[in-house]
């Protein structure tokens, strides 16, 4: 996956300079080079690149930095904000009032990932409270109606195409291929029906030609959408500017969303370009799954990508995902950096329901790279299960304990026996869990944050 080859790239240099006894130019010269080279192999752009680099040299002038400045943290916190401009475009997505009827329009070139994404945007606004709807314009495509039909019966939200059988949708037979008749008729079916999220998937083409802009414009202006979102593939790099550029001006782009971003090694090169045309990320696409989909925001994104983790992301799955009543004991827990076998216990099964189990695990320091390495999420959840089984057969008392040295050899033995694994693999959790009680040991004293102040947790947690 680009994202982790790319971040493990970058985490690795900082990790090296972390290693080193004295920072000296030689040692910064080195890791910028290594994050220069990891840059360039995902296909930002030379320039970016350059000038990135000969800010950071500009910030990080070692000769004035008097002694007892922590050169580590000037150093990354520079890389970490120069990552953040070279992503920004400086401009945000128009937002959306929920109750109030939007439409949604989707533009993008065939195979972009549009279709797959309309529903994706769907289904997260309904996990929030939003009535979405599905309007299928794309009678370019064969297959985009059925393709759409089914997710949209899949996930429960209503969809108006040109034919249908489906119990969740009405059957409504138009005239064949009017792409413009049917996303008016859409749009209007759905705002009588008080849906406050119409969505148009629009046709795409193998390529930029006209015929596709204009379909475009003739849908644009009939169905007035508050906002075009348009969708690209990130495998195209530094490409996606003009492409990016052309759609903008035949359409009023107002938000991108970025895919395959699992599967190409070109992604940062996608991103950086994007946020050169002023155009504003707002998803990113990690798979073909219905929660492959997550939310884009510069900073936490540049802070995973630096192995910080995440934190406002995994708040926010926290709230997700965690029953009310049990967030704020989780919460707790985490302040007091206390962490036992149970409490690793528990969130396990909470990663377990928290759905794609990288995601969650990404956003985690420490926890991403090892042991949940990206693209191995279904030998990591087994590994999960697997863990989770041997401490079935552990005690209360060991699995209160926050005292390593109890897991004595005999303990070891028995605990093998009773799960009926091999003691190297019961060894092994226990490695896991030291490793993990030390991340965990880094959120002592951690605030809890309400509502509103993740970003400043985030903050705290990565200086
Ligand atoms: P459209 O022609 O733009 O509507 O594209 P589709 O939504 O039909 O997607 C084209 C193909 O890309 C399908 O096989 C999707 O399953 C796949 N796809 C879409 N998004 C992603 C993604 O983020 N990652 C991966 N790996 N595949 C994706």
């Amino acid at each position: 996956m680009v994202l982790a080859q790319l971040g493990g790239s970058i985490s690795r240099a900082l990790q090296q300079m972390s290693n080193a006894t004295i920072i000296d130019e030689k040692v910064l010269n080195d890791c910028l080079n290594e994050i220069t080279r990891a840059l360039l192999q995902a296909d930002v752009q030379f320039k970016l690149v350059r000038d990135m680099q000969t800010n950071i040299k500009k910030i990080v002038n070692l000769d004035d930095l008097a002694a007892g400045h922590n050169k580590r943290k000037i150093i990354q916190q520079a890389i970490f904000n120069e990552l953040c401009k070279i992503l920004d475009p400086g401009k945000l997505a128009f937002t959306l009032k929920k109750g109030k009827p939007s439409v949604v329009m989707f533009v993008g070139l065939q195979g972009s990932g549009k279709t797959t994404r309309c529903t994706k945007y769907a289904y997260y606004h309904q996990k929030k409270g939003w009535k979405p709807a599905l309007v299928c314009a794309d009678t370019f495509r064969a297959g985009a109606f059925d393709q759409l039909k089914q997710n949209a019966t899949k996930a429960k939200i209503p969809f108006y195409g040109r034919k249908s059988s489906s119990k969740c949708v009405e059957v409504v037979v138009i005239p064949k291929s009017d792409p413009v008749r049917i996303a008016v008729e859409g749009v209007e079916r759905f705002k009588k029906e008080n849906c406050d999220l119409i969505i148009v998937d629009t046709s795409g083409r193998h390529k930029q030609e006209a015929a596709l802009f204009e379909e475009m414009r003739q849908v644009s202006e009939a169905t007035k959408p508050d906002l075009v979102i348009f969708v690209m593939d990130s495998s195209i790099g530094q490409a996606a500017f003009d492409q990016a550029q052309a759609f903008k001006q035949s359409v009023a782009v107002g938000a991108v969303i970025v895919t395959k971003m699992d599967g190409h090694a070109k992604g940062g090169g996608a991103l950086s370009a994007v946020a050169a045309t002023k155009s504003p990320v707002i998803f990113i696409g990690t798979g073909e799954h219905m929660d492959e989909f997550e939310v884009f925001d510069v900073k936490p994104f540049v802070s995973r990508l630096l192995g910080m983790g995440d934190w406002s992301g995994f708040m926010d799955k926290i709230h997700e995902v965690v029953p009310m009543d049990q967030q704020p004991e989780l919460l707790q827990k985490l302040s007091e950096g206390t962490f036992t076998l149970r409490i690793m216990y528990e969130q396990f099964q909470n990663i377990l329901k928290m759905g794609p189990i990288g995601q969650v695990f990404s956003m985690l320091p420490g926890f991403s790279q090892e042991l949940m390495p990206q693209g191995r999420e279904k030998e990591s959840q087994a590994k999960i299960k697997r863990y989770m089984t041997m401490m079935d057969s552990m005690t209360n008392e060991e699995l209160d304990s926050s005292n390593p040295k109890l897991m004595n050899e005999s303990r070891i033995m028995r605990i093998a026996r009773g799960c009926g694994r091999p003691v190297r693999d019961v060894v092994d959790m226990l490695e896991e869990y030291k490793r993990l009680a030390k991340v965990w040991g880094k959120m002592k004293g951690l605030k809890i944050p309400k509502k509103g102040e993740m970003s400043a947790l985030s903050r705290n947690m990565n200086a």
